[in-house]
């Protein structure tokens, strides 16, 4: 072999995936006494663990040699490199030999000598890896396992003096004051008419180019709950907020709900008082509105800007575009471009075609066509990127919406998009993920279990609040986000939802076990059941409702909540009588004999009992006699006898009150 000092001047070059390029020159062996790798020294290796001898005065010959023995073929040491090896808590046997640059029988030898029969799938502990790697003569770094998230997103990078960027805008504001329409009249496009009952069911970017000449990305979400739930998992996406007010309806509560979310979220307001076509439009009452809610329109002396526009004449648009790109010059919002890209997923689906498509806003960074992402626990090489007409995009900029396919799954709204370097790096990332997202369903599929047992119980004990448990599948994210918290919204103290899994795909079998599990309704939003789920259903008696629509779906499950509700009691009085004498009666026991003062006395009816204005007591009038006969009822000014059911200790001077009671149906 080649002398180790001749070895030791030599610059190793060391090309690792994800990291940096790095020139190591191996640390030159101090010949004295008990020389030899000083990095070795006193470390625990497979053959002092194994044999028990001192390695630790041995030379860097005797351990190749040592080594050849083992392996059992000749080291090539001209093509050896001394790697610094990234451990994680745990590694496949085949992971760590690609991280070594060994061969993997080479581990799964060293392995042996140690005992453990292992396979170049099987995982090993970061102990035994670290044994093998410096006994192969690496340098080791542990990480812990959330270590392999470090580096991802490059967190306090500094864009000032970057290039300038679009701004991100997100359009809010109540239901049906026109954030589609206006969206649409902006793009001048179809959405509209093409949508299923007219509500945004997707999140959909575009870019669009203001008379100023810059380009706005607008986003459309489908509530501001999944704006808040993407802002919640840290993801940062708008930088403007378009607040819809039609100017026929004013501030309404989801425009309050807006202007929280908004607040919450940092981002400027911009109004836009909408439908000013309207013979009933009246703006000022908006912009009067609105000071209840602490935003102070320009026009009234505050800095909020406001646009009067219309949707359908298309009147105003060109000045809220305007101001949009004003207010985003203030703003100066600025991303460098030259580097990886990093992003935020605003949208994915599973496509039948095309496989997983997930809507991304870039948002620093350029994204390549063939560049390695990763995504929540999710990876994919970049196949293809589609711009928000369809075009096929070879990079995409900051700002820049694409939909890009290749993913190997689909990511969840507001997952984080970062490039990686290699597809193993990905993987490490992505299976880390997943495992700490299983272990989170996990704790909380335990809550849910929890929660039906308390379930249960309340129902026992015929206490407190009545759950609706529900099962929800949709084609969305964004769509299941806001149908939960719309129905989370629907109960009160007495009755709420319980909404017991909610997920984006078909429903399964799984989906009907845990809805047969806790009795619950099982709602597909635009996704059916699966063949085998269907079966599984019917041989349950599990209930499938399939919808399109949200408000549909909303007011059906508000329906059926509603009969869980007890229902207000309403009595009617009926009359009352008084007690002139108690005979006892054989076989009755006592009967009151009794003339009805007022109104009238029914058989079957309600009837409290009052002695001295104090109830003594309440229930049902088991017997109604006139003279010997059974009657229905009896009048004003009639005498009769009476007797309760269950109940004997009467006197005469009682009074009977006789009242009906109804059961009315409530609604929520
Ligand atoms: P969204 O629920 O906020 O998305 O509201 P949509 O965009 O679906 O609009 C609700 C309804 O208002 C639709 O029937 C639209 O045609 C109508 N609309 C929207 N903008 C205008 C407008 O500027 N003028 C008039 N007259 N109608 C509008
Ligand atoms: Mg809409």
């Amino acid at each position: 072999g080649v002398p180790a000092d001749e070895e030791s001047d030599r610059k190793v070059v060391i090309r690792r995936p994800g990291m940096p390029l790095k020139i190591i020159a191996p640390p030159k062996s101090p010949r004295g006494p008990g020389g030899g790798n000083r990095d070795r020294r006193g470390r625990l290796t497979v053959t002092t663990a194994t044999s028990g001898e001192d390695e630790r005065f041995r030379s860097d010959a005797a351990r190749r040699r040592r080594l050849q023995r083992l392996t059992g073929h000749r080291v090539e040491e001209k093509e050896k490199l001394i790697r610094e090896v990234v451990i994680p808590e745990t590694i496949t046997v085949q992971e760590l030999a690609n991280r070594m640059s060994e061969r993997a029988v080479d581990v799964i030898k060293l392995l042996m000598k140690q005992g453990q029969m292992l396979k170049i799938t099987d995982v090993i502990d970061s102990d035994t890896a670290q044994l093998i790697a410096e006994e192969l003569g690496h340098t080791v770094k542990r990480v812990a396992e959330s270590d392999v998230e470090e580096g991802l997103f490059e967190e306090d990078y500094n864009d000032e003096g970057a290039e300038p960027r679009p701004p991100v805008v997100t359009i809010m504001g109540h239901v049906d004051h026109g954030k589609t329409s206006l969206l649409d009249a902006i793009r001048k496009t179809e959405v509209v008419r093409g949508e299923a009952g007219g509500i945004t069911q997707h999140i959909g970017a575009y870019q669009v180019t203001s008379p100023l000449g810059g380009r706005i990305t607008f986003i459309d979400t489908p509530g501001h709950a999944a704006f808040t739930s993407m802002r919640a998992r840290g993801a940062k996406v708008t930088d403007i907020v378009i607040l819809v007010v039609a100017a026929d309806d004013g501030v309404m509560p989801q425009t309050v709900e807006a202007i929280s979310h908004a607040k919450a979220a940092g981002a400027p307001i911009i109004i836009a008082i909408n439908k000013i076509d309207k013979h009933d439009a009246d703006p000022q009452r908006v912009r009067t509105e609105l000071l209840q809610h602490d935003i102070q329109v320009e026009s009234m002396g505050g800095e909020t800007l406001e646009f009067e526009v219309s949707a359908l004449t298309g009147a105003g648009l060109k000045e809220l575009l305007e101001g949009i790109q004003l207010q985003s010059e203030l703003m100066d919002l600025r991303a460098n471009p030259e580097v990886s890209a990093e992003g935020t997923v605003i949208e994915a689906k599973l496509d039948r075609g095309r496989g997983p498509v997930a809507t991304v806003l870039i948002q620093r960074g350029s994204l390549y066509n063939g560049e390695i992402v990763v995504a929540g626990a999710e990876w994919g090489r970049v196949r293809a990127m589609i711009d928000d007409t369809g075009e096929p995009l070879r990079d995409a900029g900051p700002s820049v919406p694409v939909e890009i396919l290749g993913f190997n799954g689909t990511p969840d709204a507001g997952d984080r998009l970062a490039v990686v370097d290699s597809e193993a790096r990905a993987r490490e990332i992505t299976e880390y993920r997943a495992r700490q997202k299983r272990e989170r369903q996990a704790a909380r599929t335990a809550g849910a279990r929890s929660s039906l047992a308390d379930m249960m119980r309340e129902r026992q004990e015929g206490s407190a609040r009545k759950d609706y448990a529900l099962v929800l599948k949709g084609d969305v994210q964004g769509s299941v986000e806001a149908i939960s918290s719309a129905l989370e919204k629907i109960g009160n103290d007495e009755v709420q939802a319980r909404i017991l899994h909610a997920g984006v795909g078909g429903i399964t079998e799984s989906d009907i076990t845990l809805a047969q599990a806790s009795g619950a309704l099982v709602i597909g939003f635009n996704v059916r059941a699966h063949k085998e789920a269907r079966e599984a259903a019917d041989r349950a008696g599990v209930d499938i409702r399939y919808y399109n629509i949200i408000y549909n779906l909303v007011d059906d499950v508000k329906e059926s909540m509603s009969s869980l509700l007890p229902p207000n009691l309403r009595e009617e009085r009926l009359g009352e009588a008084r007690i002139l004498e108690v005979f006892d009666v054989s076989k009755i026991g006592k009967v009151a004999g009794c003339r009805v003062e007022d109104g009238r006395v029914e058989r079957g009816a309600h009837v409290r009992l009052i002695r001295d204005n104090v109830v003594i007591h309440e229930g049902k009038l088991s017997t109604l006699k006139r003279f010997k006969d059974e009657v229905k009822e009896v009048v004003a000014g009639q005498e009769c006898g009476m007797s309760f059911e269950n109940f004997e200790k009467i006197r005469a001077g009682d009074f009977i009150e006789c009242y009906l009671v109804h059961a009315e149906k409530r609604t929520l």
